[in-house]
């Protein structure tokens, strides 16, 4: 007989540390679902930022993965690894760099499942060459809510395989994942920085690096306002060859942490515009016009990962947490969009240190998968009660008039009716996990806000 799973009563919360919920938590080194159990919420490292882990009432199980990290098989010849789904980007990392392989599609922190990477079908600085992390997966096992375990894939149980991708962790837990590997020389990354003095000159240093470059993103001090509304730095970066590069490969760098919840000056819009315009100077070489580009090898952590340097930064935004904002908009709209939330955001007072814009390819076959052909835009808003919400719904009204949508790994607050108009592939994806879950037994408190999940 299965034994029962030891569950802890604990508060959850994101990664942006709005809304917390009671819930009882287990981490079973072993992914499976005990009889006996009613609501489940499949959890990660918890990077979401907003409500996706959070689970939807007290006697919920949250199902945290990360002890259930081993590798189960892994070809050195094609790169494809199985592991199981609480393995982090962190140790595929540690353990297969060095052998020169590097996850094909990275977000901003590299402390996050290969679960939650499914679930979430996140996007790196690379998705305008080659898409979401979902593309570059093989297989998944998956126990359902009936619970079963089913292997499904590009090639098998297509419309499982699809829903659970971007699903949210909605339609089953996630236990294992195949995965191909991408092959590279070095840690290092040849990296070009460029300060651009407003959003037409990054929206058109983005659309110029989209060919030669596999990873672009730009940073935007989303204070400028006037002529310099959108000025930041664009950076671009490739995997640099074994020729390029000093020897070996860069040394692992020590986290600093933040032993306390930020004071509330530190949000204070003068405190905010200090940073911005110091970042700005220091990376984009003067202030206003566009400086030349700037050449360097760094290594793939400062890279992909700056805010992993800082343990614990969420806290940077004091107690009362924050809100992620991310959205897409096609490209058509997407300047005029883009100036629109930033000129709102500014208006609002609702001060964000940094903003972050990338141009991303073509949607992925998965039908709540976040990314679109067109420009994303995300920053974080301090959480200042129900001002910051409402902004968040008027922001939401110009991404929806735009034809664009929200990233649910950022979101916690925004409302079922405005999801549903920015999603029209929503009714074919509810239909799947109706299918292999009708009570909904997979449940978070996103689900329960944007789904009408019974709570
Ligand atoms: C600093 C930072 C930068 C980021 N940058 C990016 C970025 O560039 N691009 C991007 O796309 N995202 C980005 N994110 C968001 C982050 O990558 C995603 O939210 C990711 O899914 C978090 O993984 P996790 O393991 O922590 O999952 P969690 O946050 O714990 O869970 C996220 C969702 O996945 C589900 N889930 C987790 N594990 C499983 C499982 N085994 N089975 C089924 N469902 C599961 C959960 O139910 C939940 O709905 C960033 C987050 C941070 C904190």
């Amino acid at each position: 007989m299965t034994p029962p799973l030891r569950a802890a009563r604990e508060s959850v919360a994101g990664w942006g540390r709005m809304p917390v919920r009671p819930g009882r938590v287990a981490r079973p080194e072993r992914l499976r679902l005990p009889p006996g159990e009613g609501i489940v919420l499949p959890r990660g490292l918890g990077r979401a930022y907003g409500d996706a882990a959070v689970p939807a009432r007290e006697d919920a199980l949250v199902l945290a993965t990360p002890r259930a990290d081993r590798i189960l098989d892994w070809d050195p010849v094609s790169g494809r690894l199985t592991a199981e789904a609480g393995l982090s980007l962190a140790e595929i990392l540690r353990l297969f760099l060095p052998r020169g392989w590097f996850p094909p599609v990275t977000p901003g922190t590299k402390f996050v499942t290969l679960g939650g990477c499914v679930a979430c079908d996140v996007h790196g600085k690379n998705h305008h060459c080659d898409g979401s992390f979902g593309g570059f997966v093989e297989r998944l096992g998956l126990l359902t809510a009936d619970g079963k375990e089913i292997a499904c894939g590009p090639d098998l149980d297509r419309e499982l395989f699809l829903a659970t991708v971007g699903g949210m962790g909605l339609t089953g837990l996630i236990t294992e994942v195949t995965l191909r590997l991408r092959p590279v020389e070095t840690g290092w990354i040849a990296m070009e920085t460029e300060g651009v003095a407003n959003l037409e000159q990054m929206a058109a240093a983005l659309e110029a690096s989209r060919e030669a470059w596999p990873y672009t993103v730009g940073w935007i001090d989303c204070l400028a306002a006037g002529a310099g509304l959108g000025r930041g730095v664009l950076m671009r970066g490739r995997h640099a060859t074994r020729a390029e590069v000093p020897t070996g490969d860069p040394r692992p760098r020590r986290a600093l942490g933040v032993p306390l919840d930020a004071p509330e000056w530190l949000l204070s819009p003068l405190a905010m515009r200090a940073f911005n315009g110091l970042y700005y100077w220091m990376k984009a070489g003067r202030r206003g016009g566009a400086a030349r580009p700037h050449q360097s090898l760094v290594s793939y952590e400062s890279f992909f990962y700056p805010l992993d340097m800082i343990t614990d930064w969420n806290r940077l935004y004091g107690r009362r947490g924050f809100l992620q904002f991310q959205c897409v908009v096609p490209r058509a709209a997407g300047l005029a969009a883009m100036r629109e939330l930033l000129e709102r955001i500014a208006r609002a007072g609702s001060a964000s240190f940094l903003a972050v814009i990338k141009d991303c390819g073509p949607a992925g076959p998965a039908p709540l998968s976040f990314p679109m052909e067109g420009v994303t835009l995300g920053l974080d808003l301090p959480y200042r009660g129900p001002a910051t919400v409402t902004l968040v719904h008027e922001l939401n009204a110009v991404v929806i008039a735009a034809g664009g949508r929200i990233y649910l790994a950022k979101d916690a607050v925004t409302r079922a009716e405005d999801f549903a108009q920015m999603m029209p592939r929503l009714p074919e994806w509810r239909a799947v996990r109706d299918r292999w879950d009708p009570a909904h037994r997979f449940r978070s408190a996103q689900s329960v806000r944007l789904l009408g999940d019974r709570n």
